[in-house]
């Protein structure tokens, strides 16, 4: 017997492109039936996160009229990150093995085969990774390249050019869900995870209708705790920049120290005046970084739920019964 497979797609006022993604995912996974690839228990499980449009009433309906589309409703908006991780979670409850994508599939949806071949390989981790992001905005593309160049600077193992586009095995996801934290970055985190991996290669298309989920802001704060969740290292940097900035001063207090003694006098207030606002500033600068890391702790001190599902569409297990 075949394993089962549920790929779980996050949505987030996603009504204009469920339609087109369902289709699309339906008949993929009738394709991988057919070709005796994976079980006909496998399922596409649609993680409405909080949504305010009528993607929820889309999936149901979904559900009503095939018994492929199962999904989960979240309490209200959670992010990508927290929708994810509560549908691979409820995933693994009925899966062997699961694959994320998002809801526009500007994934490649013909790289879940080589995913699949590498699974049964004995892979517990498959990564999409896009080959080329040429049908990026120009803005996107050299904010995310710059992204993914200095979470590697800072130490932190992310998978070149891999959004959140993967195969877990169940071993792999219980792997994961034993990481409590609070503040998600999961592309970092699965590498934590370890075990067997692999990559597949895949050409990223443009969002075919909707606008992305993902704005300037949303994206900024996304690196932000991406880079704090994972590293510690900017608070490192921030102490040898302040080793830097006293070895400065102290040079500069014998200099003056010298033209005192020679007696040359000390002219203007201008330099005097730049170093006070240039120490504020990296001051300040440094209190922000650590700021950031204590708002961290205390999120995580809190150790709140990540995600609360409202509602269930789903199939009905041996043990509910
Ligand atoms: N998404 C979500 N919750 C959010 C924001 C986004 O579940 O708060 C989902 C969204 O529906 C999509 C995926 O995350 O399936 C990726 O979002 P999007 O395609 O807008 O991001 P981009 O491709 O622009 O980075
Ligand atoms: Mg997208």
């Amino acid at each position: 017997m075949k394993d089962i497979l549920y790929i779980v797609v996050p949505c987030y006022n996603e009504e204009e492109v469920l339609p087109e993604t369902s289709k699309s995912l339906g008949e993929k996974l009738k394709n991988l039936i057919d070709k005796d690839v994976i079980n006909p228990k496998s399922r596409v499980l649609f993680v409405n996160d909080g949504s305010k449009d009528s993607t929820w009433k889309i999936i149901e309906n979904l559900n009503k009229e095939n018994e492929f589309f199962v999904g989960i409703s979240l309490s209200r908006n959670r992010g990508h990150q927290n929708a994810l991780l509560a549908g691979l979670e409820v995933a693994i409850e009925y899966a062997d093995v699961t694959i994320s994508i998002d809801a526009d599939l500007q994934d490649d949806i013909n790289a879940i085969d080589e995913m699949l071949s590498k699974y049964y390989d004995g892979c517990d981790v498959v990564y999409g990774v896009r080959s080329s992001r040429k049908k990026d905005s120009f803005f996107k593309r050299f904010t995310a390249e710059c992204f993914y160049r200095f979470m590697k600077w800072l130490g932190v193992d992310t998978i070149f050019n891999h959004a959140d586009y993967r195969l877990m095995s169940k071993k792999a996801v219980l792997g994961l869900k034993e990481f409590s934290e609070v503040n998600l970055f999961l592309r970092g985190m699965v590498p934590l995870v370890g075990f067997k991996s692999d990559e597949v290669y895949y050409e990223r298309d443009k969002r075919f209708a909707g606008k992305s989920k993902y704005p300037f802001r949303k994206m900024l704060s996304f690196a932000i705790e991406g880079i704090t969740s994972l590293s510690t290292k900017p608070i490192r940097y921030i102490t040898l920049l302040g080793f830097l900035i006293f070895g400065i001063s102290i040079g500069m207090l014998i200099y003056f120290l010298i033209r005192w003694a020679i007696g040359a006098t000390v002219v203007g207030w201008a330099s005097v005046a730049c170093s006070v606002w240039a120490i504020g500033g990296l001051i300040m600068l440094a209190l922000g970084v650590i700021g950031e890391y204590i708002g961290k702790i205390y999120l995580e001190t809190k150790a709140r739920p990540r995600f609360l599902i409202d509602k269930k569409l789903l199939d009905i297990k041996f043990d509910d019964i």
